[in-house]
């Protein structure tokens, strides 16, 4: 194994068998019916003995006129971590860097040591919240060729300014993606600063607002050089056929992905809410999860105890600056009642 990758184990959310599994942030809302129907109904039309459109020009297409660009500003491939991934082998490699502020995604820092991509790390401020100046002053001392933005944060859960996005792309020398797994939750999308003249790249996912974590699709939005640096990096005939018609299908029930989100958005509020009521602290989240910190109780065995009583929450303790941490997707009204009932129990 290359030696500058280390024997870490790489990067794991822990899956258990329980009872309410609120860990990795899916949707706890299955598809529509009717999508599945489509779906089956597609998939007996599709020339199995070829290889896929290599372009994936139809859900490119599709996708494009969802967040009014071009074509040729779409990209796709199996989830956005795959996207991240492609941006860095073509973007990053050695002798260039990439600037992360922690904590974050780990996988913006994962993907570029895989790459061999220099990770340049800041910290977000004492609130977790992005310090303007300190991000700004990074930039300029550290030159990074790609800055990482995650908007909503995983896994603090608040949305970046749009000043300081606009800021950091007027700032970065290179590119600058802001990673939007969570954006239909926010309260604003940098989607609609992609120009061809702006360096920037707006990431998107199927895995969470889409409720499809188990098909694997995500995209970007770019200035078309970059997506045609990302072609050039990729494998041939690296999404599948399936995968193209599944996601351009999808796009058919746009009004039952915002439902289902407004849906989300409404538990959070529930939930945030009745956290404020326990020895918690708590951080605003513009995403579909909720991080938060127990008073004078170790994270470790708060979250133990919640697994004792079959609910699973993401133990964060061990990422940068956030000890004791522990954060919860929103689920359903029944699922988010049982991990409040847990906690109550623990924290009693
Ligand atoms: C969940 C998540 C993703 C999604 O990755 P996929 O490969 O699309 O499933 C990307 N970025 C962030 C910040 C996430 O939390």
């Amino acid at each position: 194994m290359r030696p500058d990758l280390g024997l870490g184990e790489g990067y794991h959310s822990p899956q258990v068998e329980v009872a309410v599994r609120l860990n990795t942030n899916e949707s706890p809302i299955p598809p529509p019916q009717a999508w599945v129907r489509a779906v089956q109904d597609q998939v007996g039309r599709i020339a199995w003995h070829r290889y896929p459109d290599r372009g994936a020009w139809a859900l490119r297409k599709a996708v494009a006129g969802l967040h009014g660009v071009a074509p040729e500003q779409v990209w796709c491939a199996n989830g956005s971590n795959e996207v991240l991934q492609t941006l860095l082998l073509a973007y990053g490699g050695p002798g260039r860097t990439a600037a992360v502020w922690e904590p974050t995604y780990a996988l913006h820092r994962h993907i570029a040591e895989l790459t061999g991509t220099t990770v340049l790390e800041g910290s977000r401020g004492p609130d977790l919240g992005l310090d303007r100046d300190g991000v700004l002053r990074m930039i300029e001392a550290g030159r990074p060729t790609v800055t990482f933005l995650c908007s909503p944060n995983n896994p603090t859960g608040e949305a970046a300014d749009r000043d300081l996005v606009i800021d950091v792309i007027a700032a970065a020398p290179g590119l600058v993606v802001v990673d939007e797994a969570y954006g239909q939750f926010a309260p604003w999308s940098a989607a609609d600063l992609v120009a061809e003249d702006v360096p920037l790249v707006v990431t998107r996912t199927y895995s969470k607002t889409w409720s499809l974590a188990g098909l694997r699709l995500g995209y970007c939005l770019a200035p078309a050089q970059v997506v045609a640096g990302m072609e050039r990096a990729s494998l041939p005939y690296h999404l599948d056929s399936f995968t193209q018609v599944a996601g351009l299908l999808a796009l058919d029930y746009v009004a039952d992905m915002e439902r289902r989100v407004a849906q989300i958005v409404g538990q959070r509020g529930r939930l945030a809410a009745a956290l404020r009521h326990l020895p918690v602290d708590l951080w605003r989240s513009d995403a579909n999860f909720v991080l938060f910190r127990p008073q004078g109780r170790s994270g470790d065995e708060v979250w133990s105890g919640l697994l004792d009583r079959s609910v699973l929450v993401r133990n964060c303790g061990s990422w940068p600056g956030l000890v004791g941490c522990l954060r919860v997707t929103v689920g359903t009204p029944e699922e988010n009642d049982a991990f409040l009932a847990a906690l109550t129990e623990v924290l009693a």
